[in-house]
């Protein structure tokens, strides 16, 4: 295995006296797709977030490409680092979430153009960038559009248009065909396998086992904030060791 593009060590994060997460390890190698499963309430968002810096760990730390920020190797303290340290790494990941985020009163092609024009990309190439991706995702006909003239499953595409607008080398994905009618989720899915297929660094939060044996390198199940199963999609699908995780895929299989 190349060395890992995300490392999280020991991360713990907690609300209140509300333990979310606990204690969690995960390598995500550079070109890999990590799919974390887990019920409800068991973290998942949390530890994206977490790996995004939109929330901060109490304890361990995350590591994305080499970089850390906010604690050291063994999980004490840095300094405080500057918004702008934190904001250049997060531009360096794509987000997409369940309810797809799109700005209402902009079209699909203003919609993926905003991070672009945001970190001071020039309208011209932007653009041209803008429609390259928006015929990556299948959707080089509804430039135009706006959210509301569109599906759920052509939104969710726009999207993750606009979450690789900004070329990053990682890509979070929260649930994102948890939102959409069953006769949408392929669609999206769809997209996600091509992205895989060209070697982006993808960590996936889904119930689509399907999606999770087809494409994942590694399965993660959370509970309770612990990470109680990681291995390969056959190992973890077929024989999972935890009761939770056991009784979990059962339900969803
Ligand atoms: P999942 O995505 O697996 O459903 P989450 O990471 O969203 O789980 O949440 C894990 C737990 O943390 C839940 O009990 C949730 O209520 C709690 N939680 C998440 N975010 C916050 C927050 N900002 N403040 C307080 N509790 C939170
Ligand atoms: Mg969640």
């Amino acid at each position: 295995m190349s060395e890992p593009l995300v490392r999280v060590r020991g991360l713990s994060k907690r609300f209140g006296h509300h333990t979310v997460l606990d204690g969690i390890d995960l390598d995500v190698a550079r070109g890999s797709v990590a799919v974390v499963l887990g019920p409800s309430g068991s973290g998942k968002s949390t530890l994206l977030r977490t790996v995004n810096h939109l929330e901060k760990p109490d304890a361990g730390f995350v590591e994305v490409n080499g970089e850390i920020i906010g604690y050291r190797r063994d999980g004490t303290r840095l300094r405080e680092l500057s918004d702008r340290a934190i904001t250049r790494q997060r531009s360096r990941i794509g987000m997409v979430f369940q309810q797809f985020n799109l700005f209402p009163h902009k079209t699909a092609l203003e919609n993926v153009l905003e991070g672009q024009l945001a970190a001071g990309v020039r309208r011209g190439p932007a653009e041209a960038r803008g429609r390259e991706l928006l015929d990556r995702v299948g959707l080089a006909d509804k430039e135009r559009s706006y959210p509301r003239q569109m599906s759920g499953g052509q939104q969710q595409r726009v999207a993750i248009a606009r979450a690789l607008a900004v070329e990053p080398e990682l890509m979070l994905f929260d649930e994102p065909t948890s939102a959409l009618d069953p006769e949408m989720v392929g669609e999206v899915l769809g997209v996600m396998k091509d992205l895989a297929r060209t070697g982006m660094t993808m960590i996936v939060v889904t119930h689509e086992i399907g999606f999770a044996r087809e494409v994942a390198d590694q399965v993660v199940f959370l509970d309770e904030g612990r990470l109680v199963e990681a291995g390969t999609p056959d190992a973890v699908l077929t024989e999972p060791t935890h009761e939770r995780a056991r009784a979990f895929l059962s339900a969803v299989l």
